[in-house]
């Protein structure tokens, strides 16, 4: 890894200032981790509390969507959140990839919380709009709602989660291979030149190997395919 050029390193820095001095004193890291975290997994529990001895067919139906939010969370970050200018396109293409790049992917303290995690009311809003379809959904059968939603919204924990581990410092002796394979990935999507165009999968990188999206970085920096059907 080259050293980075003291002028781009200097704009780089100021940024990052730039972006930081949009959270105010008001701004609590540890509320914007912890409040929809115990939010969303109170809803978990309570859902799950509610599960009376699923069938064979609702429990593929189950497994067959947590797939499903594998491709949605691949076709979201593509197609909304690096095209489009949708809703979050500037917070995130602009703002996060602008803030953390492959080699400087660590937050340097909690309120960079502030450029990781999903705003908290858009977690919140998630957790609400998607009672109606589990209402919908239990209508039809009662343990099916149950598990739509509880799957769904681990889910999302589950992308913010691991989306903050990857911008932690890594212990000392370094994350488990598994999570250091995942934050490898990111950490690729990170690169400015591979950002629009590979890795979109920021929990397991299923349908980015189903789609051929699938890149590693060398540390030379050189993007190699990772996929067996690479893009090209
Ligand atoms: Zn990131
Ligand atoms: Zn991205």
């Amino acid at each position: 890894m080259s050293a980075p050029i003291p002028e781009v390193a200097e704009r780089h820095e100021a940024f990052r200032a730039r972006v930081l001095s949009r959270w105010g004193r008001w701004y609590s890291p540890w509320a914007h981790l912890l409040v929809p975290g115990a939010v969303g997994l109170g809803l978990i529990a309570a859902a799950l509390a509610l599960v009376h001895r699923p069938g064979a067919v609702v429990l593929s139906l189950a497994a067959a969507w947590t797939l499903a939010l594998n491709g949605l969370e691949w076709f979201i970050h593509r197609n909304l959140l690096h095209r489009g200018r949708w809703a979050f396109y500037d917070r995130h293409t602009p703002e996060h990839h602008g803030f953390f790049q492959t080699d400087t992917m660590e937050i340097r303290s909690t309120r960079e919380f502030a450029v990781v995690l999903i705003p908290g009311y858009a977690l919140l809003t998630i957790f609400v709009g998607l009672a109606p379809i589990a209402l919908g959904l239990g209508v039809i059968n009662r343990n099916l709602g149950l598990l739509f939603y509880a799957i769904s919204i681990a889910y999302v924990l589950a992308y913010e989660w691991l989306h903050l581990v990857y911008h932690l410092r890594p212990p000392t002796g370094g994350w488990p291979s598994w999570l250091e394979a995942l934050r490898r990935h990111h950490a690729a999507h990170h690169d400015p030149s591979l950002m629009n165009d590979w890795n979109f999968n920021t929990t397991v990188p299923l349908w980015d190997w189903l789609a051929g999206t699938g890149r590693r970085r060398e540390p030379s920096g050189v993007a190699t395919p990772a996929a067996p059907e690479a893009k090209t």
